[in-house]
């Protein structure tokens, strides 16, 4: 009887889970990972770590004086499925919430999840995460207080906070991050005295001309610095170009550096100009309004079980798709090279991030690849910024 039991015990305990990680490996790697948040932010590791299947991902709970820390074994198994060299900073901002939830006295349920998303920003800060990460863990994690759905927007601008204000030190010993920092500063000033804003005084009225087959209104926009007149599509609430932006800045490309494709695929910017590009009234988007635009049509391709493929947004958003947004397979420069046109679109964000010394841009790319193991599908890239000339959108200020 006491054999079976001590079987059944052992049986439990190894039971491997969906995503091939052994239940002892997968707690000591996040029990290695709980400590690496504690020693970071200097606390003592006080918390009792427990499996709990019945649970999305983690939960904080304190019983009797002892801090529990209850996470899911087969949705963490899912974290941790990644490509080399990646770090699970997914799993290590989830964990990071619930830890932050150790140090909330709030009454308010709301205001202690901002607040511990605030803490698992700061978190990923101490470790070096990409701001991208943050948003990505955010995107994935869903939150309730009071019962009601924690909207993503808000904890996104919790969890920026908390990386922000957690990154200060390393922005001030960091020159090169100095160096950018102050460079975009200087774009911010100079933009008011270019020439080419200067005569693009008044902002155009939108008139809605038409409607896209899934109901999107669509109109027309002129920029007066080149007459050039774009289509545009809103979604989700705003305006983007249903066009890339063709304006010809010094700098800029045209794939294989023939004009024929600049009218197809509009031009190719480096990251510096591409920021400054978009005419008055409109902006080269930020990381969080290309992910509301592709949460619109169920998300973008991530490798974890918690997101969609990213083949929804790819269909809807490509050119013919039912939106009007005409992504098109506009390829890129990197290092030098023209690649990727009409199998890959690659489009500019504007946020960039730091790692090491070298800086990054999690643009979006459209896969158009035919390939029989993966649909067509839109994800997210890292690109170096130094490296890559490639196409911009505008949205609406
Ligand atoms: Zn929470």
């Amino acid at each position: 009887m006491n054999n079976l039991i001590i079987a059944f015990v052992l049986l439990f305990t190894y039971t491997i889970n969906v995503y091939g990680q052994p239940s002892a490996i997968l707690e000591s790697k996040v029990s290695s990972i709980l400590n690496e948040i504690m020693t970071i932010k200097g606390i003592n590791n006080n918390i009792v770590l427990r499996e709990n299947p019945d649970i999305q991902f983690a939960e904080a709970e304190v019983s009797m004086g002892t801090n529990y820390l209850y996470y899911n074994p087969d949705a963490f198994g899912g974290l941790l499925y990644l490509e080399e060299g990646e770090r699970e900073w997914s799993l290590i901002f989830i964990l990071a919430h619930e830890v932050g939830h150790f140090f909330q006295e709030d009454n308010d349920e709301k205001l202690n999840e901002l607040n511990a998303d605030k803490f698992a920003g700061s978190v990923l800060c101490a470790m070096k995460a990409p701001i991208n990460e943050v948003e990505i863990a955010i995107t994935i994690h869903d939150l309730k207080a009071n019962g009601s759905y924690v909207s993503k927007s808000t904890r996104r601008i919790y969890a920026r906070k908390g990386w922000e204000g957690g990154c200060s030190i390393e922005k001030v010993t960091s020159n090169k991050a100095r160096e950018l920092e102050d460079f975009f500063e200087t774009i911010n000033k100079e933009l008011e005295e270019k020439d080419y804003y200067k005569k693009d005084k008044s902002i155009q009225k939108i008139v809605v001309k038409s409607y896209s087959s899934d109901g999107n209104p669509l109109s027309t926009y002129t920029d007066s610095r080149d007459n050039r007149t774009y289509n545009i599509v809103k979604i989700a609430n705003k305006w983007w170009f249903a066009e890339e932006l063709k304006f010809d800045s010094p700098n800029s490309k045209c794939p294989y550096d023939l004009e024929k494709y600049c009218g197809q695929f509009g031009r190719y910017y480096q990251f510096e100009d591409a920021l400054q590009m978009c005419p008055r009234g409109w902006h080269l988007p930020k990381f969080g309004e290309w992910v509301e635009l592709l949460d619109h049509y169920g998300g973008y391709f991530l490798s974890t079980p918690a997101r969609l493929d990213g083949s929804n947004a790819y269909n809807k958003l490509i050119i013919g798709g039912e939106s009007g947004f005409n992504a098109k397979l506009t390829g890129r420069v990197n290092s030098g090279y023209h690649n990727h046109l009409k199998v890959r679109g690659s489009y500019w964000v504007n946020q960039f991030s730091q790692n090491g010394e070298s800086f990054s841009v999690s643009g979006i790319m459209f896969d158009g690849r035919d390939d029989p193991r993966d649909p067509k599908r839109v994800f997210l890239q890292n690109y170096l910024v130094e490296d890559h000339y490639m196409p911009c959108r505008c949205i609406e200020n």
